[in-house]
């Protein structure tokens, strides 16, 4: 394994779901220690994108490399071991288990990049200092929390287990901009530790604010990458994002 392989490089990704084609041939670079922000409208293939890479979906082609070594045919849960944390759209807890349950499961499955496990303790408390209001609610069922707690516990599980690359769905969805801000700053924090990260988001401005490379995707193939300025100033990126960018 090279020291400077990217944390992402995909190539030639082709995917379907039962006959129909999500991805039709989606390549894409996470450099070591990047942000990047992929964009694009509803059903572009955003989603299906990290969902390929965490290994919940199978391509058909392509390949898949993360810090060097090949996973496209990994089972997830050892692509999340080898520090490849994915933060699904629409929450990823355990909405029947409380707040603590939610942090200590995701300390067991640890995600370092050795196979180790996280400290529970210690993981709490950095969670706890991440989002305070989770502190005030360990015994309270996720699923009883508000929308932004909800968020915030599942990136506070994700973050807990220092993830090498960590892939984010439209955390902000339907959120109040005050809560969208505690979450970036949450994962601003985590790419200063040297942290890669690739956001799915909606809010294109945010995204741009945080992210070091840009792509923008429509149906299932990348129209357009660039550096978040060339975008402000791309028309193809502006009618694809409905003029935000
Ligand atoms: P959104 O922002 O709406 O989630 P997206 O860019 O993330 O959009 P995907 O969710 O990856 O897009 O969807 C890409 C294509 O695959 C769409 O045409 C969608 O209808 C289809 N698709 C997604 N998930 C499934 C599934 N489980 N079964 C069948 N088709 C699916």
């Amino acid at each position: 394994m090279s020291s400077d392989a990217a944390a992402l490089e995909i190539r030639g990704l082709r995917v379907a779901y039962g006959g129909v084609r999500a991805l039709h041939d989606v390549s894409l670079t996470v450099p070591r220690g990047a942000v990047v922000a992929l964009l694009g409208p509803n059903g572009a293939g955003k989603s299906t994108t990290l969902r390929t890479v965490s290994g919940v979906v199978r391509a058909e082609e392509g390949t898949i490399t993360s810090f060097g070594r090949r996973i496209d045919r990994v089972p997830g849960y050892r692509i999340a071991r080898l520090g490849v944390v994915h933060v699904p759209e629409g929450r990823g807890i355990f909405p029947s288990l409380n707040v603590r349950e939610n942090l200590e499961m995701a300390a067991g499955v640890g995600g370092n990049g050795s196979g180790g496990r996280v400290d529970v303790s210690g993981g709490i408390d950095e969670a706890t200092q991440m989002f305070p209001v989770l502190g005030n609610r360990l015994r309270q069922t996720a699923g009883s929390l508000s929308g932004g707690e909800q968020q915030m516990l599942a990136l506070a599980r994700a973050i807990m287990v220092r993830p090498r690359l960590l892939m984010v769905d439209e955390i902000s969805m339907g959120l109040a901009p005050i809560v969208v801000g505690h979450l970036f700053e949450a994962l601003r924090n985590l790419a200063a530790t040297g942290a890669s990260l690739l956001l799915v988001e909606q809010y294109v401005e945010t995204a741009l604010g945080l992210a070091d490379y840009v792509y923008v995707m429509d149906k299932g193939v990348i129209v357009d990458v660039g550096e978040p300025n060339d975008m402000r100033a791309s028309n193809l990126a502006a009618a694809y994002l409905g003029g935000a960018a």
